[in-house]
């Protein structure tokens, strides 16, 4: 389960920034979450409903974007998307290269919070 402590670190973030402005009430958090975590939306939100109890982010919907793999390359510099399910077998679009490295994908942020 690696969802846990994600989700405690983006309650408390969200909380934090909640508090800081005087929200009443947190009623949605966009997040991006890269495809290459294993984040799985519904535990996700599950243990956001379990640590949220009795919060300002009680009920919360968390809205989650995938955010596509990008890779560059390490000779001739272009990024590019790709998929994941090929990830083992990358080789650079544009000059057949094999040396690429992971810019995006992984992770997770805010984006932004609905709030009252
Ligand atoms: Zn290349």
């Amino acid at each position: 389960m690696h969802e846990l402590p994600v989700i405690e670190s983006i309650l408390k973030v969200a909380l934090t920034h909640g508090q800081k402005n005087d929200v009443q009430k947190i009623t949605a958090i966009y997040l991006q979450v890269g495809e290459l975590s294993d984040l799985e939306d519904e535990w996700m939100q599950r243990y956001f409903d379990y640590l949220s109890k009795d919060s300002i982010a009680e009920g919360a919907q968390l809205k989650i974007d995938r955010v596509p793999v990008m890779m560059q390359c390490e000779d001739c510099t272009i990024s590019f998307q790709v998929d994941i399910k090929k990830i083992d077998e990358i080789v650079c679009p544009e000059c057949n290269g094999k040396s690429n490295k992971l810019i995006s994908g992984r992770g997770y942020f805010i984006k932004n919070m609905e709030v009252i």
